[in-house]
């Protein structure tokens, strides 16, 4: 069948787009912008269409198993002042904490009982020696303690090539520094404009991680103000470019004490926020079949199960939070994050997870790796 390309008609912009029928474009491995913008508007028909299409590619490429990354926020320490962020440097309001290295470590034993296979470590963004120095011990004894079995992800925002490395050396394995937006002008709309929160760097740092060896993750926020269409579908053509091996994307929520809260009246609701989410995450499926995409927890702050709707379409990895309790409430990034009352040893959050998740194994005690990475380490 014919497809051709029109302008749309909005004020103003000169953006294509596509105007083939879905199940044309469902049916191609390769995806033009205006075919992904069509992806990200879809409704009705099309939209259920596209979810069974990215399940089913899921099922296909990278099976049916999901696995758990347990995440510990270990210090919501920042020198960073992105706008939208709960625990931004300038937001005098947050009670700043690093957790104890026994409570994290306790974490992660935590999660090597529960057969979780593997831990994120993720803080607010600091360069001194002494916190690159604190990571690489803690990488070092979450090794130790698991006989070198947890897989070790790192979130730790922008270092140096010889931090990158140090940190590898020493066990961890994966890195996730989201690129936030991967267009410029927005990403200046939403940082301060300074040396400190520079676009070039950001690139740079997830470039660094990949030389290095690590499994690199990055990922974007959905439904920020500004945000387009076309900028969405960008990212995913992004996220194709950089190669990635996993990606974490979730909808972006306000939090009254940033400066991005001014501009809450530009947002879509919140459940058109998550609606555009899951299509992303339909989307990216589609388009990098063989990554590890996570079931972020911002999902989750908006529906309960969002999670688990994520994994029905085409996510494979849930991260349930094992942050000490004592300190959930001090790691508020945007309002309404889940678990805040929890324990990590009641864990209600998984355990429900793990019931949500019917039609879905999960991969106890694995690590789970990105297929993507093992087909590109083999290329
Ligand atoms: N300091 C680390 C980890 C940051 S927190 C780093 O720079 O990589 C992890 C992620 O939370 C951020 O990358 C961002 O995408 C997300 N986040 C922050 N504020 C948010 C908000 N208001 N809504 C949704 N996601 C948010």
């Amino acid at each position: 069948m014919d497809s051709f390309d029109v302008k749309s008609k909005g004020a103003g912009n000169d953006y294509l787009r596509s105007v083939k029928p879905m199940d044309e474009i469902l049916r191609q491995d390769q995806f033009s912008r205006a075919d992904l913008v069509r992806l990200l508007e879809s409704a009705g028909a099309d939209r259920t269409a596209l979810f069974s299409a990215a399940a089913a590619r899921k099922e296909e490429v990278v099976g049916k198993k999901v696995y758990f990354r347990g995440l510990v926020e270990f210090s919501n320490e920042c020198s960073k002042d992105c706008l939208y962020c709960g625990i931004r440097h300038s937001n005098s309001k947050v009670v700043r904490y690093e957790a104890a290295d026994k409570d994290i470590l306790a974490a992660c034993r935590f999660a090597w009982d529960n057969k979780f296979g593997s831990v994120v470590l993720q803080s607010g963004e600091l360069s001194s020696s002494s916190f690159i120095n604190r990571v690489d011990r803690l990488v070092k004894q979450i090794k130790a303690l698991s006989n070198g079995e947890l897989g070790i992800t790192l979130s730790c925002g922008e270092q140096t090539r010889e931090t990158y490395q140090r940190w590898f050396r020493s066990g961890a394995h994966r890195y996730l520094l989201r690129i936030e937006s991967s267009n410029i002008e927005l990403y200046h709309k939403i940082h301060p404009n300074n040396e400190h929160h520079s676009f070039e760097k950001r690139l740079e740092c997830l470039r660094l991680l990949k030389a290095c060896g690590y499994q690199l993750g990055t990922g974007v926020m959905i439904g920020l103000p500004f945000q387009t269409m076309e900028n969405l579908a960008e990212d995913l053509l992004f996220l194709k470019r950089l190669d990635v091996d996993m990606v974490g994307m979730g909808p972006y929520i306000e939090h009254e004490d940033t400066p991005l809260y001014e501009y809450r009246t530009l947002l879509k609701s919140k459940k058109e926020r998550f609606d555009l989410a899951l299509r992303m995450v339909a989307a990216l499926r589609l388009l990098m079949p063989d990554i590890n995409i996570a079931a972020a927890t911002a999902l989750q702050a908006i529906d309960p199960a969002g999670r688990e709707k994520a994994v029905k379409i085409g996510a494979n990895i849930i991260m349930p939070n094992l942050t000490p309790s004592a300190f959930r409430k001090d790691y508020q990034l945007y309002e309404d994050k889940p678990c805040l009352d929890e324990d990590a040893d009641q864990c209600r959050n998984c355990l429900e997870a793990r019931i949500e998740l019917a039609g879905s194994e999960i991969g106890y005690g694995e690590w789970g790796d990105s297929r993507h990475f093992k087909n590109r380490q083999e290329a």
